[in-house]
């Protein structure tokens, strides 16, 4: 299995990301989790890394695909991935995919967890008063969902376009969005 979850900040990719790999017995390849773990790196590079997480801007692709794509080609040689919030841009996608072209390794599935932008936020604000992310603060959170409408949401036609795009409502209990998920990608 090879699927990708494309979503807005706060519409539960972590969470489901979690659940379907645990499903499929994938690895799950979170973006932001590994590029937060490089940020802590006191090092230049981390603190680059660092300061764009802060600001809810997203870290340039060549980092970005540097790091990120010995993890999805590793990922390949035990089964797959559930990856989340990679790619991001449509440089990262033609990117990624080229080189997953290459190696045979293409996704199978793209998944558009969609969901109004109040409730985005609802679940951020609260997701706040329990890990404290730096970067869930109402005015950060404003701008990555611009950022989103800007620079990701033009993959969803990317993928619609390659015939592998299937959108799921990303309001409802956890529950119900992970079946929903496993219809989706079993149907088509
Ligand atoms: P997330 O945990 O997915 O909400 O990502 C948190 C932050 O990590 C984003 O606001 C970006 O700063 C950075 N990030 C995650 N994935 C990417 C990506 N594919 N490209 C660039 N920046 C990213």
């Amino acid at each position: 299995m090879r699927l990708l979850l494309l979503a807005p900040p706060g519409a539960g990719k972590g969470t489901q990301g979690d659940r379907l790999a645990a499903r499929f017995g994938v690895e799950h390849i979170a973006a932001g989790d590994i590029l937060r773990d490089q940020a802590r790196a006191d090092t230049p590079a981390g603190r680059e890394i660092a300061a764009y997480q802060q600001r809810g801007d997203l870290v340039p692709d060549q980092i970005v695909l540097e790091v990120m794509m010995p993890r999805v080609e590793k990922a390949v040689e035990h089964g797959g991935y559930i990856l989340d919030g990679f790619p991001r841009t449509l440089s990262q996608a033609t990117a990624a995919a080229e080189i997953a072209r290459q190696r045979g390794l293409t996704l199978d599935h793209v998944v558009y967890l969609h969901a109004p932008d109040e409730v985005l936020t609802r679940r951020m604000l609260h997701r706040a008063e329990q890990d404290g992310r730096g970067d869930d603060t109402a005015e950060v959170i404003a701008y990555r969902l611009r950022v989103f409408d800007q620079a990701t949401r033009p993959l969803i036609d990317y993928y619609r376009g390659r015939g592998i795009l299937v959108e799921v409502e990303a309001d409802q209990t956890p529950d119900a969005v992970t079946g929903d998920i496993l219809a989706a990608v079993s149907d088509v």
